[in-house]
């Protein structure tokens, strides 16, 4: 018997829950653990704040005619001016070294660029989060997300989601997440990191190597974690000790080869299983990408090395199409090695056509892999989609109605919660070797990942399938209900029954 819901309206978070239910349901579902897990441990929002540089914004058109006659300016230190995406300017005192400037009523005119008013650096406030879902099998892990669009609800579905993901790819993790609201493209870098080093200041007692470990997740990095890690370690003599607070670190500084790659590769390794039991090449296979971040770019390079092509590719300011296959080495060049590209979109590739952002889903394709953002794809998507499978990359980028509208049409979905579960399972390995103070080659890391994500994804496929069977690398016998199950159920049993052994044998602390 379901559990009343404390949340009477239906939020994303309560929509997210529904397969956990299901899956609770099916499994009869200890009732203290699902209370347990029916909500986060702890919820934390707070504030940070941050004093911001001098910007140039662009003047408007209709105030042009007044500085018809301002001589332009020369600002010679590249160092002094940072574009961004939206035609603004970062401003830095050092602009004024060896410069000849004109300024008229705080207008500026930089020569072809245009006209500009001086914006005066202000201290701005900025939402953040973190929430801690379970720790039932080991520390809270989960990313830090740095967006516009973020809210309680949904990092709550994203942390309880780090719950059910840790406990699928077996490690001794539980879950986690959080961030900051804010577009990070708005912001230059020195500016990210004062509100970065901020933000980890107030997360400090909350968080530890031990307690809670974050990564980088959408709109942050390497970068963002190595800042974190100097905040959290600021001062401290053993500051090696300290080196797991955080993982997806730069390789120089304790982090993991292949973890930048490990989501896409781990995504890559359910696709390529999914070929072999359908017993279909992979190899001139026909793949469509959202998003061309960490997860998406890898996975498309990776996919493309088993053979595949990649048709298309949408990002959050562009949709490109070229059907006989993107060039996504040109591709990656064209994103983030070209300096004028500020918005680092696949817009105007040159290798491609561009095509409307809804025309995107309709590509003739074998594969679907959603690798930007949640509820893209919604009941209308699911209709249009050409694909035999949907390989989620992103957190929840299916919403429960697209899910039926996918089983409807016999679309093949592997949920995210193990098709995305590379990331935290070399993260994983990143902690161990901190720990350890050892540093594994790519290779040793990608065999382990390989084992573990392929393994887990047999057993996953046996609880869908009611195939019980134990074999030399795994042992489905315990988690088969008796019955054929979606995948995206199968995988949440799975996750719900290695959790609730915790509860069941250790018991609950009083
Ligand atoms: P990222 O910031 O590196 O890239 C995000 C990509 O999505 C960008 O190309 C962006 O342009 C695109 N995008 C954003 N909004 C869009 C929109 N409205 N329409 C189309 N494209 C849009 O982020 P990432 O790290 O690659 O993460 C992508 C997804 O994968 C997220 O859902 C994240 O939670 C999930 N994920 C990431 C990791 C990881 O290790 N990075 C691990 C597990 C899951």
């Amino acid at each position: 018997m379901r559990v009343p819901s404390t949340e009477k309206r239906k939020t994303v978070y309560t929509e997210a829950m529904e397969v956990f239910h299901a899956a609770a349901d099916l499994i009869g579902l200890d009732r203290r653990v699902r209370l347990e897990l029916e909500e986060p441990d702890y919820e934390h929002i707070f504030y940070v704040t941050a004093t911001l540089n001098d910007r140039l914004a662009p003047l408007p058109k209709s105030e042009h005619a007044r500085y018809e006659k301002l001589a332009s300016s020369q600002i010679r230190n590249p160092a002094g001016l940072t574009p961004l995406y939206d035609g603004k300017f970062i401003l830095r005192h050092d602009a004024l070294r060896g410069a000849d400037l004109h300024v008229e009523n705080g207008v500026i005119r930089l020569g072809e660029k245009g006209l500009f008013r001086i914006e005066e650096g202000q201290a701005k406030r900025f939402k953040a989060y973190r929430v801690q879902h379970n720790q039932a099998r080991g520390p809270y892990k989960g990313g830090i997300r740095y967006h516009k669009d973020v809210s309680l609800d949904l990092f709550k579905v994203l942390a309880s989601e780090m719950t059910w993901k840790t406990a699928i790819a077996n490690v001794p993790f539980g879950g986690g997440k959080g961030g900051i609201k804010i577009d990070p493209r708005q912001y230059s870098s020195d500016e990210l990191e004062a509100i970065t080093l901020r933000y980890m200041y107030k997360m400090k007692q909350l968080i530890g190597p031990d307690v809670d470990i974050p990564a980088p997740d959408v709109g942050t990095n390497g970068e963002v974690m190595a800042w974190m890690f100097r905040q959290f370690s600021d001062g401290e003599r053993e500051r090696h000790t300290m080196r797991g607070i955080v993982t997806g670190k730069d390789t120089r500084i304790g982090g993991s080869e292949g973890r930048v790659k490990a989501t896409g590769q781990g995504l890559a390794y359910c696709v390529e299983e999914w070929f072999k039991d359908k017993q279909l090449p992979i190899k001139g296979s026909r793949m469509i990408v959202q998003g061309f971040g960490n997860v998406g770019q890898a996975a498309s390079e990776i996919l493309v090395a088993m053979g595949a092509r990649i048709v298309a590719v949408q990002d959050a300011d562009g949709t490109i199409y070229n059907p006989d296959g993107i060039d996504v080495a040109a591709l990656t060049e064209y994103v983030y090695a070209n300096k004028d590209n500020l918005k680092k979109s696949v817009g105007g590739f040159p290798g491609a056509q561009e095509i409307s952002k809804s025309d995107f889903w309709a590509v003739d394709c074998e594969v679907v892999l959603p690798c930007a953002l949640g509820n893209a794809i919604d009941a209308d998507v699911a209709s249009k989609i050409k694909a035999k499978l949907v390989a989620e990359g992103a957190n929840h980028p299916t919403s429960p109605e697209g899910d039926e509208i996918l089983a409807s049409r016999g679309i093949d979905l592997i949920p995210d919660i193990i098709a995305n579960a590379g990331g935290v399972t070399v993260s994983y390995y990143e902690w161990i070797q901190n720990k350890r103070m050892e540093h594994w080659t790519e290779a040793e890391v990608n065999a382990r990942l390989e084992f573990a994500i392929k393994s887990n994804y047999r057993i996953i496929q046996d609880i869908a399938l009611n195939r019980p069977r134990k074999t030399p690398e795994f042992d489905s016998r315990g988690f088969v209900v008796g019955k054929q199950l979606p995948a995206r159920t199968a995988a949440m049993v799975l996750a719900l029954k290695r959790i609730e052994a915790h509860y069941l044998i250790e018991g609950f602390s009083q």
